[in-house]
């Protein structure tokens, strides 16, 4: 199977083939900034498994709420980020879910970074919730 994500004017799309290898939720402060959402709901496919086609993405690099670098790809003309690459996870690349308008998109299979959600959001029982990020290294010292 292979499912195409585009950015908001179709300018950029990204050829997604086989079965995301994960998908999740975050609701961390940066996710709603960049999505002017609540949350953000990610796919990770296998690097191997995308294609970008179209126009020249433009890249914005922060870093993540769990601390690794993460490289966000957009539109230059619409705006929309349709892809992020995690240091992180050089092997695997991040989908915006959203980008795919699907409504049969499987389901995220975990929430993070929790102690950010809106308090009146209540999500399914079968995403596994985690109040920060469960990669996160605890402090030293
Ligand atoms: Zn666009
Ligand atoms: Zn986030």
């Amino acid at each position: 199977m292979t499912r195409n994500a585009s950015c908001h004017c179709g300018a950029l799309v990204l050829r997604c083939a086989g079965e995301p290898a994960k998908v999740s939720l975050c609701h961390c402060d940066d996710c709603q900034r960049r999505t002017g959402s609540l949350f953000s709901v990610c796919a990770f496919f296998p690097r191997t498994a995308i294609t970008v086609e179209g126009r020249d993405a433009k890249v914005f690099r922060r870093a993540s709420a769990s601390g690794s670098d993460v490289a966000f790809h957009f539109c230059p003309d619409c705006g929309t980020t349709l892809w992020w690459e995690p240091d992180r996870m050089p092997h695997l690349i991040g989908v915006a879910v959203g980008g795919f308008a699907d409504p049969d998109f499987p389901m995220p299979a975990q929430a993070v970074w929790d102690e950010h959600r809106h308090r009146w959001l209540e999500l399914p029982e079968a995403i596994s919730v985690h109040e920060r990020n469960p990669v996160r290294k605890p402090p030293s010292g």
